[in-house]
């Protein structure tokens, strides 16, 4: 983040505003909506900033800038023409500690100004950090586009009900929970759309019944995080992630993912990582139980699917036994993710009718997959956790009659910004993968459907070149 965003008070504050012309007269108009004290110092002032200051909107200095102009100025903007005069006032600014703008200047500013819209009281900013303007403009269009004209209105209401629910629900969450109703439901629907009267009723009935209503229950979300890229999200997925009271998720789950989830959630790592142990699954399935029962609206997240070797149907059960109520948002797994993004169709009228999804561990009882079923040709394999067990795969798959031609390729980190794809044969695939070098997690698919590869790869993510061998 190379700027912190800030909404800045300004009312009564001296801003200085260096320049005369018509860039000057667009920063006035801006910060006139603050309430700041404006006085603006140029040789040459543009008639419409004439005007203003005769109507007492501003104070004008019609000469040029003096350094004591800064004297007691909270945020300084320079608009000359001459850049090297706004180079020296934007240093005189700094040493002075005064933030600077200088317009067009990014390098000399100390702060920029953002795209904005503005629905009283609600102000929506918008920033590139600089890198475009336009893009920063189409973003404001599109939101703009998606904010109701009425929001500013709705937000007053709001901020105006607060004091009558203050008085009326005691417990924090259950306010919490009575204005999500609102914004979620038809009240806030009817205001924006012009009826606030309705809006009004409707809020009054939720008030009479949130306060008699017996805590509501609490629940459990089973939640498929995807396999990295948060865009793979669902939109229930982000609903219950906007909506979680606690969230407890796996290491598995991005970063991007969690940057969506709500705020003020609590949020829980259980993930283990190699080496560390993280909780056991007796902890987790006594988390899950403790805060549902609590009344919280719990996310249980996991890394791509949780049906998919997630252990979800064992976090189930044990919610079940505890009479705990449940449902399920599926994910990607992470091999049609990793598979689609590194540009190999697993299943393919020329190449391969089946595509078997198989654990590279062993189960606990020790039983080892159908080798030879996953050997024969026509048959897609995608193993999972299979970085560490390559050399065992590798091996049963030949001794069960897989041609060692056979091609073969490791996907680590799929759909991620840092996702590397290696593409080898049964014989070579231990050998690349090694000199590749390649982070977990990762996984390995055999099949003749990996030769489309070197001709669907798509994504900046897909291939990486030189890596990507074919052989
Ligand atoms: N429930 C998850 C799988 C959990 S098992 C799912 O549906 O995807 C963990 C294994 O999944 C890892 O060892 C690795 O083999 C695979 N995996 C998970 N995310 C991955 C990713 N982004 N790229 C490649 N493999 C991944």
């Amino acid at each position: 983040m190379n700027y912190f965003p800030v909404f800045f008070d300004l009312a009564g504050q001296k801003v200085l505003i260096v320049g005369g012309g018509e860039v000057a007269l667009r920063k006035v108009s801006l910060l006139e909506r603050t309430g700041a004290l404006i006085t603006v110092v140029a040789p040459q002032i543009v008639p419409e900033l004439m005007e203003r200051a005769a109507a007492g909107k501003l104070k004008l200095a019609i000469r040029e800038f003096a350094p004591a102009d800064l004297d007691g100025a909270r945020l300084v903007i320079v608009a000359t023409s001459h850049r090297a005069v706004n180079r020296w006032i934007a240093n005189l600014s700094e040493s002075r500690n005064v933030p600077v703008n200088v317009v067009d200047d990014r390098e000399a500013s100390r702060f920029i100004v953002p795209a904005i819209i503005d629905r009283d009281p609600v102000l929506v900013a918008v920033s590139t950090g600089g890198a475009s303007p336009v893009l920063a403009r189409r973003l404001r269009e599109r939101l703009e586009a998606l904010i109701p004209k009425r929001i500013g209105e709705l937000a007053s209401w709001l901020s105006a009900l607060r004091g009558a629910t203050r008085r009326k629900l005691r417990d924090s969450d259950e306010r919490r929970r009575f204005f999500e109703a609102v914004v979620d439901g038809p009240a806030a629907r009817r205001f924006v759309e012009g009826d606030s009267r309705g809006a009004r009723r409707i809020a009054q009935q939720l008030l009479a019944t949130t306060s008699t209503a017996p805590r509501a229950a609490g629940e459990v979300i089973l939640v498929g995080a995807g396999p990295g890229d948060p865009e793979l999200l669902t939109l229930k997925a982000l609903r219950a992630l906007q909506d979680a009271d606690v969230i407890l998720y796996d290491r598995l789950v991005s970063d991007g993912v969690l940057d969506l989830a709500r705020r003020d959630a609590l949020r829980i790592c259980v993930g283990k990582s190699a080496g560390k142990s993280g909780s056991t699954q007796e902890e987790i399935n006594a988390l899950l139980i403790e805060h549902a029962t609590q009344g919280r609206r719990v996310v249980r997240l996991k890394g791509g699917d949780p049906f998919v070797f997630g252990r979800g149907g064992e976090e189930l059960q044990a919610l079940a036994a505890a009479h705990i109520s449940f449902s399920v948002v599926p994910g990607i797994t992470a091999a049609l993710g990793a598979a689609a993004y590194a540009g190999i169709p697993l299943t393919h009228r020329d190449h391969a009718h089946g595509v078997s999804l198989v654990t590279g561990h062993a189960p606990g009882d020790g039983q080892e997959p159908d080798w030879r079923g996953l050997a024969m040709p026509g048959i897609t394999a995608v193993f999972y956790m299979g970085l560490v067990r390559v050399d065992h795969i590798v091996e049963m798959l030949l001794k069960h009659g897989a041609a060692a031609a056979r091609p073969a390729a490791i996907i680590a980190q799929g759909t991620t910004p840092n996702q590397r794809v290696v593409i080898a044969t049964l014989a070579t695939i231990r050998v690349a993968a090694s000199d590749a070098k390649l982070e977990s997690p990762a996984l390995l698919i055999v099949g003749d459907v990996v030769s489309l590869h070197s001709s669907l790869a798509w994504s900046d993510t897909g291939a990486a070149p030189g890596l990507s061998e074919t052989a």
